[in-house]
């Protein structure tokens, strides 16, 4: 068994300045009036996954881009009969994003992969770092890499079109790559997928504590909710004769929020969109509709709640004397990390002499994804301010080389005998 990677001898071998220096490079690609914008099958996003095959081949792996524009670099095992450890994040930002959102587990990966090689050699286990295209969806569907790579990317994916018409397929032709469905193919060969990210929310820090060890990746139910009043003159129907459509949405989201909030535990709930017609001052509303978006990472749980928050809204709906249409607009079912791979980096938190907590994501991430053909783990490291897809978006040097050190360490377990 190998000795446990040592922290003073990555400093000293100048890492984290690579760190740093490869954030900061990123960062200057795409970069708009708010932030970075790098969207996939862009002339930016190429530039920037260019330039990460070129930081992997300095350090030894070997670099291939699939159909879909993942940058795959690869160090081969010596033992061809056991799978892949592969870690990794996404290249693309979303509108006016930050420098470390997906960038920090792109090259924290390369710079763990890097450190393992020429400190330990070639490893049993091929290791792979992946940096996934299209995380955001701030083109297309998010998640297309990692769904491509899931085999989960089918032809309505590779159909859809950006707001200019154009879709996946035509954009990824015209930059010379590949992509059809009669292309599409599992990768079965992958044994764990270590993804490590910024937390992109206050927990850590709030805690005082440099490492998160994912527990679970958040499940979400979205849906939309129409309330049908009727609309009368706002100054001559009496208010124990109307039925205000608006109102209404008001007393059912204040319900909603109740039955949540009653709930406890890690559950968020969040209406970020409200809509009312004809939407004049002097008009009872006829019409208002409403979003609500529901996570939480314990699947019975989320479903629990979900149908409990359907009969609320329907009771509430009676008592108010006006009628509801409730449309599902998506269900993501929470991820559990695996418990090995959490074992294993708590394990290598330890090792490195880091303390370490459990946390919930709160948003989807490509291990979302790769769970469906691996075990998956996350490591987070904290996001100052808890501020994240923006351009305040920051995580101090020693903070994100703190996570590289975890993810090399439990790599180097992994993937060395
Ligand atoms: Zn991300």
């Amino acid at each position: 068994m190998n000795k446990s990677i040592d922290v003073p001898s990555i400093k000293s071998q100048g890492y984290e300045q690579l760190l740093s220096y490869y954030l900061e490079e990123l960062g200057k690609v795409g970069t708009s009036e708010v932030g970075l914008c790098r969207r996939p099958f862009t002339a930016d996003y190429e530039k920037a996954a260019q330039m990460v095959a070129t930081w992997m081949r300095e350090h030894g792996l070997e670099v291939r881009k699939d159909e879909v524009g993942n940058v795959i670099g690869r160090i081969e095992g010596t033992n061809s009969q056991v799978k892949v450890i592969a870690t990794g994040s996404h290249l693309d930002t979303v509108r006016g994003g930050g420098k470390y959102d997906g960038m920090l587990g792109v090259v924290g990966g390369v710079i763990a992969a890097g450190y393992l090689l020429k400190n330990y050699g070639q490893p049993e286990h091929s290791i792979e770092v992946i940096a996934f295209t299209g995380e955001e969806g701030s083109r297309f569907g998010g998640f297309l890499g990692s769904k491509w790579m899931a085999g989960a990317l089918g032809e309505k994916d590779i159909n859809s079109k950006d707001e200019k018409g154009i879709s996946v397929k035509e954009a990824a032709t015209a930059l010379g790559y590949n992509l059809s469905e009669e292309l599409i193919a599992v990768r079965k060969d992958i044994e764990a997928f270590l993804e490590l990210h910024i937390e992109q929310g206050p927990v850590l820090e709030a805690a005082g504590c440099p490492i998160g060890i994912v527990s679970a990746i958040t499940g979400m139910r979205q849906a939309e909710v129409i309330v049908h009043g009727r609309t009368d003159h706002a100054g001559t129907t009496p208010l124990n004769m109307r039925q205000d459509a608006l109102l209404s949405a008001v007393k059912i989201i204040k319900a909603l929020d109740a039955c949540v909030r009653q709930s406890g535990g890690d559950t968020v709930f969040t209406v970020g969109q409200i809509d009312a017609n004809p939407g004049s001052v002097n008009v009872v509303a006829e019409r208002c509709a409403f979003t609500i978006d529901l996570r939480d990472p314990d699947p019975s749980k989320l479903s629990g709640l979900y149908e409990k928050c359907l009969e609320e809204a329907r009771t509430q709906a009676a008592q108010a004397g006006v009628k509801i249409d409730w449309q599902e607009i998506l269900t993501v079912e929470p991820v559990p990390c695996s418990v090995r791979l959490r074992e294993t980096l708590a394990a290598a938190a330890k090792t490195v002499g880091l303390d370490c907590q459990p946390i919930v994501s709160g948003a989807g991430h490509d291990a979302l994804m790769m769970a469906e053909i691996a075990a998956v783990g996350m490591v987070f490291v904290p996001s100052a301010g808890g501020r994240s897809h923006c351009s305040e978006e920051y995580t101090p040097a020693d903070q994100c080389l703190a996570g590289v050190c975890v993810l090399a360490e439990a790599v180097r377990q992994l993937a060395y005998n």
